[in-house]
């Protein structure tokens, strides 16, 4: 074990997530040299898991399929699904630039999903398609950055480290001049005119996370990967950093609880409950622990179905079936992958993993921790409603079949965090600023460590986490290689 000092450079990005990657990209292709660190041992970050869904307006692909849009438009509607709370520089700084970011990623050869731009239904709808995404989701993002960033490398404008963890800051003359941690040898130290920030999220690390969650929502499921664990946001705080905080969270519905590793969701890429009647016919019901419906399950608005979820005790809710819907309905369980066959979903059945059955409600609802009276009479209700084609309780209007024919099958659901909503404030140039609104000195941020809800305000609007990395992360890599030509006269 020694220390290690890497050197000195003109950039020093930490994390190769999505923000990382286009600002040390950008930053080299300006003339700067540039130091990427990462803890884990690959590039890519959140990407892996993500859907990777971006939105842009104004994009040659829109044109191409005859769609109408501006960045005004897009704006707009960013603005109205956030409910006028995403921060409105912010968010215009990214949006105005978002389509140029599409534009720049099918410039490079991205594989586009032929569906797209389109519209998804999983957040609130956009008005127009305006949302991308490639045939292999997050890594379709991923495969552009990388062979970007490898020609940088290659020719030397890009140094990677992989497996440095960085801890702290070095700070000189009053301004942050580098960054410390620990590498696979030991202590590890950087030198940088500019420390970028773009570490990510910190919804792995649940004390965090739990500081900005509002009361009631501690049991949420963790559904990132586990790089989240808000190191940059810890340590600009150690630096006099201010953070977000407005307590704004909604949660993302459908993640099941994982059995081996309490808290945490089964990963997304395995399996998640699909929520969305415009992708799939609901034939179940959901309740709450008293065994009482909370929403109709048909509701076409995400976020009423989500706002709902997060007025019932522990955020959980239990889907409720039985043998017929298991035999006829369309699988429950989904993933990116597309992968759940009826087939499949059957043997789920059969193997009890996350699935409940039961030859009595009532013992149903003992296994799922439902109360049992509260769940006889729901069924009793819901079964009436079928009958009679109406839904007095919660409106609901696809009503395919009773629940009535053992075995009675259950899932418990509960909402998850899967990306940060709070983090640090930034100026117009991205430099972190202190609790007074300062901006420290040398120090920039970047991506989900600014938190989602400058961009998305108490809601979830489509593709506004990933295009402000990506986007937001290019103009920084600009910007500091700009400012170098100028030092440099
Ligand atoms: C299941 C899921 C689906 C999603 N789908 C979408 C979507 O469709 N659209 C959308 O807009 N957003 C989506 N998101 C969110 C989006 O993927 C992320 O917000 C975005 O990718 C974050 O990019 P980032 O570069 O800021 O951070 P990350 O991608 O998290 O990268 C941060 C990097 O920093 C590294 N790092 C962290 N700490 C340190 C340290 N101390 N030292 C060195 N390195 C460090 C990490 O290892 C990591 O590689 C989704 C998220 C999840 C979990």
């Amino acid at each position: 074990m020694s220390d290690e000092n890497i050197g000195h450079f003109d950039v020093v990005v930490v994390g190769a997530g999505a923000g990382g990657l286009c600002t040390a990209i950008e930053a080299a292709a300006g003339g700067a040299r540039v130091l990427l660190v990462d803890k884990r041992r690959e590039i890519g970050g959140m990407l892996h898991i993500a859907n990777g869904e971006f939105s842009g307006a104004g994009t040659r692909r829109q044109a191409a399929h005859g769609i109408d849009d501006t960045p005004e438009e897009h704006f707009a509607e960013v603005m109205r699904l956030s409910h006028g709370r995403a921060d409105e520089r912010l968010a215009w700084q990214s949006v105005r630039a978002q389509g140029e970011t599409v534009d720049w990623l099918e410039g490079h050869g991205f594989a586009f999903d032929p569906a797209t731009p389109g519209l998804v239904h999983g957040h609130e709808v956009y008005s127009v398609p305006r949302t991308y995404w490639g045939v292999e989701h997050g890594r379709s993002v991923i495969a552009v950055l990388r062979r970007l960033l490898g020609e940088h490398v290659a020719d030397g404008s890009v140094t990677v480290r992989f497996g440095v963890r960085v801890e702290g800051a070095v700070v000189e003359g009053g301004r942050v001049a580098g960054v410390s941690g620990t590498g696979p040898g030991g202590a590890v130290t950087a030198y940088g005119g500019a420390v970028v920030l773009a570490t990510g999220g910190y919804d792995a690390d649940r004390d965090l996370r739990n500081r900005f969650l509002p009361p009631g929502c501690e049991n949420a499921l963790i559904a990132c990967l586990d790089h989240a664990t808000g190191d940059g946001l810890r340590l600009a705080e150690g630096l006099g950093a201010g953070t977000g905080g407005d307590g704004h969270f909604i949660p993302v519905m459908g993640l099941i609880p994982d059995p081996g590793r309490p808290g945490f969701a089964v990963d997304y890429r395995e399996a998640f409950v699909e929520v969305a009647p415009a992708y799939r016919t609901p034939h179940e019901i959901w309740v709450n622990r008293d065994g009482a419906r909370f929403v109709a399950e048909d509701t076409t608005s995400p976020e009423h179905r989500e706002r709902a979820l997060l007025r019932q005790p522990g955020i959980e809710m239990h889907v409720v079936w039985d043998r017929a819907v298991a035999e006829a309905a369309e699988p429950l369980i989904r993933n990116g992958a597309g992968d759940w066959t009826r087939e499949r979903m059957l043997e789920e059945h059969a193997r009890g993993r996350w699935i409940a059955a039961a030859d009595t409600l009532e013992e149903l609802a003992r296994k799922l921790g439902v109360d049992p009276g509260g769940l006889t009479e729901t069924v009793r209700r819901y079964n009436e409603a079928v009958a009679g084609g109406h839904d007095p309780d919660h409106g609901r209007t696809v009503l395919p079949s009773p629940i009535s024919e053992a075995p009675y099958y259950g899932l418990t659901s509960i909402g998850a965090s899967l990306l940060s909503r709070d983090g640090l404030r930034v100026n117009g140039d991205l430099a972190v600023l202190d609790r007074e609104g300062v901006p420290i000195a040398g120090l920039y941020a970047v991506g989900e460590v600014l938190g989602n809800n400058v961009f998305a305000g108490d809601n979830y609007v489509g593709g506004m986490s990933v295009t402000p990395a990506m986007t937001l992360g290019r103009e920084l890599g600009r910007a500091l290689a700009a400012g170098l030509e100028d030092a440099h006269g």
